[in-house]
C-alpha cells in the first residue's frame, strides 16, 4: 500500500499547469491554503463560483488521495472525465459500475495511483468501504452539496448524516464542506452535524448581479411564456440564445415544448421519463447549437456546465427559495446579462399546499415544507426589491438593486381590506349558514353574481354577498385570493382546494387588521427593462 505523492509544490503551479487559469477567483486561494495546510473549511459560494478547485487543488498538494463525496452520479462522471483530460489521476466509485471496474479503482487507490476519488454518500456510510479507505492514505475529505446534511434544508439526504463520523475516524484529515445554497440555519446545521466547529468559514456573496429577476402573476401562461421567450430569446444581432424553461410535470414539459416549437422556437422537452439516448441528444444539442430552449423538470441542469444560458423561466412555482435560486443560477454563468422569469398563480399555491398536506412524513416534515413554500411566496408577493428579498433570505443584507421587476416598475400597494372582507365573509356565511365549503372559483362566481348551474342548484344567489364583488374582474379576484393565501389569511383543504378563513384572517373580518395587496395589471405583459451587467 502506498500514498499518492503530492503532485505540485504550490497552488499557483497547479492552477496554471493543470487547469490553465491565470489567477484564483474570489476566496479560492485562501480556501485552498486552509485545506492544504490541514485545516477544515466550510465554503458557501454561489453556483459557478468555482468551488471544485477548492478541493481539487489541495488534493494535488497533499500526500494521499482526496476523497470527494458527491450525490450526483452524472456530475461525478463529468468531473472525473474533465480531470483526466487535464492529466489528473481521478476515478469514482458508484453504483453505476461493474464489480471489475470497482476492483480496478480500489487497486489504484491502495497503490497510491489516485489524486482524487469521487464517492457517493451511501458508499461512504458503509463500514467495509470505510475500512477499505483506512488501508490507504486520505489527503482530505470534500463534502460537496453539503446542504444535503441539513434536515431542515430543502434537499435533505439521510446518507449524509453518516458523514458526521469522518472526523472521529480520520481526526487528522482535513475536511471541506461546500454548498451553493445555505440559509443561516442550514449553515449552522452543516457546521454542527459535520463537526466543523473548528473550521474556517468562507461565505461569498450570493449576489448574481448580471441576472435580472422577474416574477409575474400567471394568467395565460403559454402566451406569457411565448412573449417572454420572444423578447429574451434573441441577442442584439438577432441570433437565438439558449434558455431553460422549468415546469413541474413531465407532461407539461412536453406540451409546452410542443407549443413553443409550433411558434417557431427551437424547443425540446427533457425529463427523467425520456429515453436515455433522447436525453443525451437533447443535452448535446443544448450545449452545441445556438438558441436551443430546453423545457424541463428540475432534473435538468445539474452538472450541465453551459456558461451562456441567457434566460431561465419557471412556469410553475418552485417549492423553495433555495430551489429557485439554484435553478435561476443556471442563467448567465458567463457573467453577461441574463433574465429569469417566473409566472405563478392561485392554482400554484393551492396545488402546493395540497401536496404538502398529502406528503408522507411527520408533522415536522410538513411544517418544514410549508415554511419553504411561505418564503417562496413572500418573494413572489413582495413589493420591495426581489434581489434584496432573495439575499436577505440567505442572510446577506443589500440595497435595492435596480435590476429586477419591482425596482424597474415599482408595484403599487393598495389597501385590500374591503375586498378581503367581502371574500372572507362569503366563506364564513356558507360555512355557518349552510355547512358548505368551496374552492376559489365558485366563491368568485358568487361575489361577481355569475349565474352558473351550481349557483342555481344551491340557491347561492340568495346569499348576502351575492354580486357584491362585480366591480372586480375574475382575474383580479384570483390575484386577491392568491395573495390572501400567501399571507396566511386563508387556508386550503383537500383535493379540491376548498377555502377557510384562518385565525389571522378573522382579524381582518372583525376589522382589527388591514390587508395590503399588490395591484396587478389586467394581463401582465413582459416588458423589456434595462439590464445592468
Ligand atoms: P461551482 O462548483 O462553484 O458551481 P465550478 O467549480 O464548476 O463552480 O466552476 C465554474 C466554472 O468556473 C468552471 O468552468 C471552472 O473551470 C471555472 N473556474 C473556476 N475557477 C476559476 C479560476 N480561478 N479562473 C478561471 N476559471 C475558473
Ligand atoms: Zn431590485
Amino acid at each position: 500500500v502506498q500514498a499518492a505523492p503530492a503532485r505540485f509544490a504550490s497552488a499557483e503551479e497547479a492552477l496554471h499547469t493543470v487547469f490553465g487559469y491565470d489567477a484564483f477567483r474570489g476566496e479560492q486561494a485562501e480556501i485552498i491554503a486552509q485545506v492544504a495546510d490541514g485545516g477544515d473549511a466550510v465554503v458557501l459560494m454561489p453556483t459557478s463560483g468555482g468551488k471544485s478547485l477548492c478541493y481539487q487543488i489541495p488534493s494535488l498538494l497533499r500526500e494521499g488521495t482526496g476523497i470527494v463525496v458527491s450525490p450526483l452520479i452524472a456530475l461525478m462522471h463529468d468531473q472525473v472525465d474533465a480531470l483526466q483530460r487535464n492529466g489528473v489521476r481521478a476515478a469514482y466509485l458508484n453504483s453505476s459500475q461493474q464489480s471489475f471496474e470497482r476492483a480496478e479503482v480500489e487497486r489504484a487507490y491502495l497503490a497510491g495511483e489516485l489524486d482524487l476519488l469521487y464517492i457517493a454518500p451511501e458508499r461512504l456510510s458503509s463500514e467495509p468501504v470505510k475500512r477499505f479507505l483506512q488501508q490507504g492514505t486520505v489527503a482530505l475529505f470534500a463534502i460537496d452539496e453539503a446542504h444535503c446534511v441539513a434536515q431542515w434544508g430543502h434537499d435533505f439526504r439521510p446518507d449524509y448524516l453518516a458523514l458526521s463520523e469522518l472526523s472521529e475516524r480520520w481526526p487528522d484529515v482535513p475536511r471541506i464542506a461546500l454548498t451553493a445554497t445555505a440559509t443561516e440555519a442550514t449553515h449552522r446545521e452543516i457546521t454542527t452535524r459535520l463537526s466543523l466547529e473548528d473550521a474556517r468559514h468562507f461565505v461569498s456573496s450570493f449576489d448574481r448581479p448580471n441576472i435580472q429577476y422577474r416574477i409575474a402573476p400567471k394568467s395565460e401562461v403559454r402566451k406569457q411564456l411565448l412573449e417572454f421567450v420572444r423578447s429574451e430569446g434573441v441577442d442584439a444581432e438577432g441570433t437565438p440564445v439558449a434558455g431553460i424553461v422549468y415546469a413541474l410535470s413531465r407532461a407539461s414539459t412536453e406540451k409546452i415544448a410542443g407549443f413553443l416549437a409550433q411558434n417557431g422556437v427551437n424547443a425540446l422537452p427533457y425529463h427523467a421519463g425520456l429515453d436515455a439516448g433522447v436525453r443525451r441528444r437533447t443535452q448535446e444539442r443544448f450545449l452545441r447549437e445556438d438558441g436551443v430552449v430546453v423545457v424541463a423538470t428540475i432534473a435538468f441542469g445539474m452538472g450541465i456546465d453551459k456558461p451562456d444560458v441567457r434566460f431561465v423561466a419557471h412556469v410553475d412555482l418552485p417549492k423553495s427559495v433555495e430551489g429557485y435560486y439554484q435553478e435561476t443560477g443556471r442563467a448567465g454563468r458567463d457573467g453577461l446579462p441574463a433574465t429569469t422569469w417566473l409566472a405563478y398563480g392561485l392554482q400554484d399555491v393551492v396545488q402546493q399546499r395540497r401536496m404538502i398536506d398529502e406528503s408522507p412524513g411527520d408533522l415536522a416534515h410538513r411544517r418544514r415544507l410549508a415554511s419553504h413554500l411561505d418564503a417562496m411566496l413572500a418573494l413572489c408577493e413582495t413589493v420591495q426589491c426581489r434581489r434584496q428579498n432573495l439575499l436577505a433570505y440567505f442572510g446577506q443584507p443589500s440595497e435595492a438593486c435596480g435590476n429586477c421587476d419591482t425596482c424597474l416598475e415599482p408595484p403599487v400597494a393598495l389597501d385590500g381590506t374591503v375586498p378581503a372582507q367581502k371574500f372572507m365573509s362569503t366563506i364564513v356565511r356558507l360555512e355557518r349558514e349552510r355547512r358548505q365549503r368551496y374552492g376559489a372559483g365558485h366563491l368568485i362566481d358568487i361575489l361577481r353574481g355569475k349565474q352558473t348551474p351550481r349557483v342555481g342548484q344551491y340557491g347561492h344567489d340568495t346569499l348576502a354577498t351575492w354580486g357584491i364583488g362585480a366591480d372586480v374582474s375574475e382575474q383580479q379576484w384570483r390575484g386577491i385570493v392568491r395573495q390572501l393565501l400567501a399571507q396566511g389569511l386563508l387556508a386550503t383543504h383537500g383535493e379540491y382546494g376548498t377555502l377557510s378563513v384562518t385565525d389571522t384572517g378573522n382579524e381582518v373580518l372583525s376589522g382589527t387588521r388591514t390587508v395590503m395587496l399588490r395591484a396587478e395589471p389586467e394581463r401582465a405583459a413582459s416588458r423589456r427593462g434595462p439590464k445592468a451587467a
